[in-house]
């Protein structure tokens, strides 16, 4: 029995000792990005008795529908108006051709034109890096876990434009599977009936 503890004791040392030692290679373990003030936005390591953090300058992307244009930042979700809130949506699946820099990360706004609007939300795929949205070269598929109403369709942001994709999706498994093509885009769901 003594020597269980002892061993777990030492295990839990090696532990101790392992983390920072990641985190002095820096290999951190970063956190979500919040929104601090005056156009920041900023993530800290995750790791217990670590205290670094990065802060980078907001992004935006934006949306425009009815005469009406939304922006956010696609890092943090800053400026997300709507209904008041943002959600980060879980990626399930991104399959590219050509590797990009960083994680893919999906942040969704809900009724960013107000409840009356058909675009029940709208959401932005970004590579993210430090803070800082990377832009990527190459088509991509990507699985991701979101509500849509029963009748729906995906719309891309092309410049001015809303172009209309191709989607599929398992309502009782809430996902979405769709393609991207290169860049930095903001999409839209719009109900249909
Ligand atoms: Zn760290
Ligand atoms: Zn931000």
């Amino acid at each position: 029995m003594r020597r269980m503890i002892s061993m777990a004791v030492a295990l839990m040392l090696l532990l101790a000792t392992l983390c920072p030692a990641l985190c002095e290679e820096g290999e951190h373990y970063m956190g979500k990005w919040h929104y601090r003030r005056d156009g920041l936005h900023r993530a800290y390591c995750l790791d217990e008795g670590c205290d670094f953090y990065i802060t980078a300058p907001c992004s935006a992307l934006s949306i425009t529908y009815g005469g009406e244009t939304f922006t956010a930042c696609p890092v943090c979700g800053h400026n997300a108006i709507g209904d008041g809130r943002h959600r980060r949506c879980l990626v399930q699946l991104y399959d590219y051709s050509l590797s990009p820099v960083g994680d893919v990360l999906v942040n969704q706004y809900r009724y960013p034109f107000g409840r009356e609007s058909d675009i029940v939300s709208t959401f932005s795929v970004i590579f993210e890096s430090a803070g800082v949205p990377t832009v990527y070269e190459g088509g991509m598929t990507l699985r991701l876990t979101i509500d849509c109403p029963a009748a729906y369709e995906l719309l891309r942001v092309e410049g001015e434009e809303l172009v209309f994709c191709e989607s599929s999706y398992d309502a009782l498994n809430q996902r979405l599977t769709f393609d991207v093509p290169s860049g930095s885009w903001m999409f839209a769901i719009r109900k249909t009936a």
